[in-house]
């Protein structure tokens, strides 16, 4: 029989996923199942690798059990991941030495600090394309070594292995064989060097990170070995970080293609071409993927409170009952104001980097109600969006055509609307939303050739395109108002 399938396995931050794409690109099964969180002491965050990998597994075999489909129609695997998340295990046993430290977790800030003193983070940065933070792998696997019992001498002698998700669950599915990850994923470790595509020695000198714990690094659409499942082997042929893989499933494949994951926060990534920009607006350089003996970059930038916005005004100051509801408020709006939401409830991120700042509201009037005030917060997404493209425009030179856009608040058509009036450009949504998982299954299924590159582009269908609709001097005015609003409250909490 011949393959009709490509199975993709979607590990993020609180659930592993597997979906069954068909040829024409749709979805045929999915299966979905959380695992346990740990809150071990307050900003810790971690996983248990060993039940990430039985979800996992019990999520492959439920998607095939349930569709009824063969292993033997399946043509290959993609997996796509949460990024950053550390896995340190013993090679021999196989056994983890500690839990997965997650993206999230802040233990390791203290460590960030002291690499800062020591004055290596231009150098970092010029090495990887990161800021220092605990946010990425490099620092979690210092505290593995330097807090577990015995971790810095096996690490010596060679004993242990280090991975992003990735290469943990293609050590399991692999039995132990392969012992890789991706272009795309390391570039998130703060470890690789995204120029030379090599663990960067230099660093991995200062950190004291033993290079015999790192695997190899291999193209995002390439032979990772294969999975025996039902007594069938099948390929592993796509592989890379759930941000990038959303990039591919969005088919940015020409440089200046951008997308726009609007969730809790906004994740925004614009595909550079095959030369690095490093940012001068405190974006990240990272590794789009490498396919094709070649390798992409893209530049990252996120918002960290986007949905979390609407949330508030559902739970903290209850003017609507769902997110949903927002968009039927926004719209009963009639006339114009100039009310601004600056969610700065953590101090601001890129491009303003401002940690002081905080949230406030502009421009009341006695006629403001709850109709303008959920309407401004909807705009404070879109203006958001509009200072994180600026930014990269600036950076690489490239001005954008189009923004591709996904995530939960791509549902609401005002926002949409909104989004293309503020930024002067289309905004393009997608029939299946599921960009990720289509990412890791367009880089297996372009590896087995289960698709050409030309049919991918018919397996991507467009569910609207919010085109602009004010004029540019309107627009302007909007952007002048949102950048008073954002002065205001820089600094707020500083003495
Ligand atoms: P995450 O992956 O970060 O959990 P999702 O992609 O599931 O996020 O999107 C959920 C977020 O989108 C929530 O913060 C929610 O407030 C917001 N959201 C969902 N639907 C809408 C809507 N119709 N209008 C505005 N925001 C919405």
């Amino acid at each position: 029989m011949s393959s009709q399938y490509i199975l993709a396995l979607d590990q993020g931050t609180t659930s592993c996923r597997t979906l069954l794409f068909n040829e024409s690109g749709q979805i045929e099964a999915t299966s979905q199942q959380e695992f346990t969180q740990f809150f071990p002491k307050p900003g810790w965050v971690e996983h248990d690798p060993e039940e990430i990998w039985s979800v996992q597994l019990d999520m492959i075999r439920k998607v095939l059990q349930q569709s009824g489909i063969s292993a033997t129609q399946v043509s290959g695997i993609g997996l796509t991941n949460q990024r950053e998340t550390t896995v340190v295990w013993n090679k021999k046993t196989g056994k983890p030495l500690y839990n997965a430290i997650v993206w999230q977790d802040k233990r390791t800030a203290h460590i960030c600090e002291k690499i800062k003193a020591e004055g290596w983070e231009d150098e970092i940065r010029s090495r990887t394309g990161l800021v220092v933070d605990s946010y990425f792998s490099a620092t979690k696997v210092m505290w593995i070594l330097d807090n577990v019992t015995g971790a810095r001498e096996l690490a010596r002698s060679g004993e242990l292995a280090f991975g992003t998700i990735d290469t943990w669950l293609i050590w399991k599915m692999t039995g132990g064989n392969q012992f890789v990850t991706d272009y795309s994923n390391a570039s998130r470790t703060m470890l690789y060097n995204i120029h030379n595509l090599e663990w960067d020695q230099w660093i991995l000198d200062n950190l004291d990170i033993p290079r015999s714990m790192l695997p190899a690094s291999k193209p995002s659409s390439f032979d990772f070995g294969h999975f025996e499942i039902n007594e069938v082997k099948i390929p592993i042929r796509g592989v890379a970080g759930d941000q990038q893989a959303a990039l591919f499933g969005q088919q940015c494949l020409d440089p200046g293609e951008a997308k726009n994951t609007y969730g809790t926060g906004c994740f925004m990534l614009m595909q550079t071409g095959e030369e690095a920009s490093i940012s001068k607006n405190g974006l990240l350089t990272t590794i789009a993927w490498g396919i094709d003996d070649k390798v992409y970059y893209a530049l990252e930038g996120s918002v960290f409170i986007a949905g979390a916005a609407v949330q508030w005004l559902r739970d903290g100051l209850k003017v609507i009952d769902d997110a949903a509801q927002s968009e039927t408020l926004a719209n009963q709006v009639d006339k114009d104001h100039d009310v601004y939401v600056v969610p700065a409830f953590a101090g601001l991120g890129a491009p303003y980097w401002d940690m002081y700042a905080r949230g406030a509201i502009f421009g009341l009037t006695r006629d403001t109600g709850r109709a303008e005030l959920v309407q401004a917060t909807l705009h404070s997404l879109a203006y958001q969006t509009r200072d994180i493209l600026e930014a990269m425009q600036g950076d690489s030179g490239i001005v954008l055509e189009g923004l591709n856009v996904d995530g939960g608040a791509t549902a609401n058509n005002y926002l949409m609307q909104f989004q293309a009036d503020i930024l002067g450009t289309d905004v393009v949504r997608p029939a299946v939303t599921e960009t990720t998982a289509m990412g890791a299954a367009f880089l297996a299924g372009l590896s087995t050739g289960f698709w050409t590159k030309d049919e991918l582009s018919r397996v991507r269908i467009v569910d609207r395109v919010f085109s602009p609709g004010i004029t540019d001097e309107k627009r302007e005015e909007l952007y002048r108002g949102w950048k008073k609003a954002i002065n205001r409250t820089k600094g707020w909490i500083e003495e």
